[in-house]
């Protein structure tokens, strides 16, 4: 994939250092330069390789032949960074679009990274899961968002959250690949609990996920409390059954130690009640873990946002429980860079 040899240029956004050394092998280069590039790259965000001090004129008039640092190009920004949220649109080599989110805080600067074009996972709240799914995004494809975002914030990134477009799980390498990259001690050096992945629930993942030990921090989207209602706004309930999630989940907790986010979307009169809230107490009551209430985001479907009252009523319910519980307030609904509501035009048409 990433030899110099093949027509293609290749792309050194995306590969790991023992890729970069094969990749220079290819091209009759030492090895020991790859350790180079890939500090340039993604320590030091260069876009040009001539911004490259340590590396002789010869191999970087080679490497703007044969190769280039990155695949996707900013197409559109929405939104003021003073407002604390901005949102991007990345156009990709073949034409297709993806979205990430940047939001600030007086600590924290958080990106939200896409993982697919579309979603096949299809939960009928999600304005991702409304498009045709396309492919999946290499991992490089997820780093550069990073990168590009990194670029403009005038502040460095503190935190990554895989909750843009796509489901991470669905596309487990790519996403695990791009989450070590984040995480590499000589390159872009985030902490591991500093980059979240979020998944609706693919069973098998989780259980590849706590099999090889990653330290990444764990979402899980619930939404549900039961088989049933859980089914009806999240269909893939059907192949992988709450049961099975709860388990998995446990099992998680179990042999990592660490706590499970569970995010919980707010729909009005779907699952808001206190019924609702009492449900969820029992599901989780015996695991150690977080719960994130997010309102629901309007996508201009069939659902709608709970008043705050219920969404006061609803968290109070959850006051005697054991795990804590946050109340996410998407930023950036006004212009449609809250949870769920990223979607885009594809190539061949939504
Ligand atoms: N596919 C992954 C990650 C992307 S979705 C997942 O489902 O977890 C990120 C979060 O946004 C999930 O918790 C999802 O439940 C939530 N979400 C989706 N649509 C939403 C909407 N319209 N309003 C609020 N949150 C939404
Ligand atoms: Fe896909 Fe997550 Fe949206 Fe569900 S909520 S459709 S899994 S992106």
């Amino acid at each position: 994939m990433f030899y110099a040899e093949k027509k293609k240029k290749v792309h050194w956004v995306g590969m790991t250092l023992q890729e970069m050394e094969v990749t220079l092998e290819h091209m009759d280069e030492p090895k020991y330069r790859a350790k180079q590039i890939f500090q340039w790259v993604y320590k030091h965000n260069i876009t040009r390789f001539d911004e490259m001090k340590n590396i002789p004129k010869s191999l970087i008039k080679k490497l703007e032949e044969k190769s280039n640092i990155r695949s996707i190009l900013p197409s559109k920004i929405t939104g003021n960074l003073t407002s604390g949220t901005q949102k991007y649109l990345f156009t990709l080599k073949d034409g297709n679009a993806v979205e990430a989110v940047l939001m600030k805080d007086k600590k924290r600067t958080t990106v939200c990274l896409s993982t697919q074009i579309g979603c096949a996972v299809g939960c009928r709240f999600c304005a991702t899961g409304t498009m045709t799914y396309q492919r999946n995004l290499m991992a490089g494809e997820i780093v550069e968002q990073f990168l590009y975002l990194q670029d403009l914030s005038k502040s460095t990134i503190t935190n990554v959250v895989f909750m843009g477009m796509g489901e991470p799980f669905l596309n487990y390498q790519n996403s695990i690949k791009a989450a070590n990259l984040l995480n590499a001690k000589n390159g872009i050096n985030l902490g591991a609990r500093r980059i979240t992945i979020s998944t609706a629930g693919i069973v098998p993942k989780i259980i590849r996920f706590t099999e090889e030990k990653h330290r990444f921090k764990l979402a899980i989207s619930l939404n549900g409390t039961s088989q049933k209602s859980r089914e009806k706004t999240m269909p893939i309930t059907e192949t992988y059954s709450l049961k099975s999630l709860m388990e998995s989940a446990q099992n998680y907790y179990e042999s990592s130690k660490r706590m499970i986010t569970f995010e919980y979307v707010l729909l009005k009169n779907v699952n808001d009640s206190i019924n609702d809230a009492k449900q969820l107490k029992q599901l989780i009551a015996g695991l150690p873990c977080k719960v994130n209430l997010i309102p629901y985001n309007e996508i201009g479907g069939a659902y709608e946002r709970p008043s705050d009252k219920q969404l006061q009523l609803f968290y109070s319910e959850l006051q005697d429980a054991r795990f804590t519980v946050t109340i996410r307030h998407s930023k950036g609904t006004t212009i449609d860079a809250g949870c769920g509501q990223l979607v885009v035009k594809t190539k061949k048409g939504n």
